[in-house]
């Protein structure tokens, strides 16, 4: 069960006096997020407005959508980070699964004793690392947990930002996520090149996902080589907050046009492949939003995330491309 700090919301609305509140999260926990606002105008007599647009990171806040509203105070839960602002009127809110790993935790115990192994998950998960650890440890598995930079706690990763991960990789022989999300875990795998497991506590097994994550490469490498024979790119700049990254699409602009491309500038808040094909003229894409986008969903042509670019340039210089997503940011 997902439990919200609802306390430190009332305890921020008592503080500052808002005139009026916005509140979003990701979309699993929309009902509770409805439940809490709902509490909220009870308790203080103000509007509590639900965001229900997607919320997928820290990046993507959409706090443009509570200044239209003008709401004073946006409440962002689920996206747990080191931060406990983003700004005056952003308030990040934790929310943690209370589920227990003491009934997987073992299983991994007879797959990886004696091992060393990197040992992550992401926000909802966080409070279980030092738990699990003990269990590993007890069962003979050698447990590091690397450190958290920017954003990220230590031990956390985002989908795209893989720091801890890369901080231990050295010495690890594997790494496990506690969670259930195969996003995040097959970015660990890519990112550190090592094989990976999730350890899901609610379908309780330990899997591998290792060649899956390896099949995304294959189709992140395939599209950059796509990519390579066309004439004319579309760089596409995300809108939402944390993903506008203006300089990184300006830059590719630069390097195409040296190897003799043409390209058109684009500005999307949502890159679907149904928002793309409206767009006449263009023999492939490059998003400079969320490199996510382009590992994880299909497009009809090629649509290259940031790292993908980077290794597109060198292809094109005929430098090697090998290890391109081996980074611990992929932006
Ligand atoms: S993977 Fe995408 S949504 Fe998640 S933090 Fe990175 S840019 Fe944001």
């Amino acid at each position: 069960m997902i439990v919200i700090d609802e306390e430190k919301i009332f305890d921020e609305i008592k503080k500052r006096r808002p005139v009026s509140v916005a509140l979003n999260g990701p979309d699993g926990i929309l009902p509770k997020i409805q439940q809490i606002a709902s509490n909220i105008m009870k308790r203080f007599g103000i509007p509590a407005y639900v965001l229900a647009d997607t919320t997928w990171g820290s990046c993507d806040l959409n706090s443009n959508g509570a200044k239209v509203l003008g709401a004073e105070v946006l409440f962002n839960i689920g996206h747990t980070i080191s931060m406990q602002t983003m700004g005056d009127n952003v308030v990040m809110i934790d929310a943690f699964d209370d589920i227990l790993f003491d009934s997987v935790a073992p299983k991994c115990v007879d797959i990886l004793k004696g091992k060393t192994i990197c040992l992550l998950t992401d926000s909802q998960h966080l409070h279980q690392i030092e738990p699990v650890k003990r269990i590993l440890e007890d069962g003979g598995i050698i447990v590091k947990i690397g450190n958290g930079k920017g954003q990220l706690n230590d031990g956390q990763v985002f989908g795209c930002e893989f720091y801890p991960a890369m901080g231990a990789m050295e010495k690890a022989d594997a790494n496990i996520f506690l969670g259930q999300s195969n996003f995040h875990a097959a970015g660990i795998a890519l990112a550190t090149n090592k094989p990976t497991y999730v350890l899901d506590p609610y379908f309780n097994e330990v899997r591998e996902v290792t060649d899956f994550a390896q099949k995304l490469q294959k189709k992140a490498t395939l599209a950059i080589y796509k990519a390579a024979d066309a004439q004319t790119f579309g760089i596409i700049v995300g809108l939402k907050e944390g993903q506008l990254s203006k300089t990184t699409a300006l830059k590719f602009k630069r390097e195409l046009e040296k190897e003799g491309k043409m390209v058109q500038l684009f500005a999307l808040t949502d890159i679907t492949n149904e928002r793309l094909k409206n767009l006449k003229g263009i023999d492939a894409f490059i998003q400079v939003a969320c490199p996510r986008i382009s590992t994880d969903n299909q497009f009809d042509k090629p649509v290259l995330s940031t790292p993908q670019a980077n290794a597109l340039l060198k292809l094109l210089r005929n430098e090697s491309i090998e290890g391109y997503l081996q980074i611990p940011h992929w932006l």
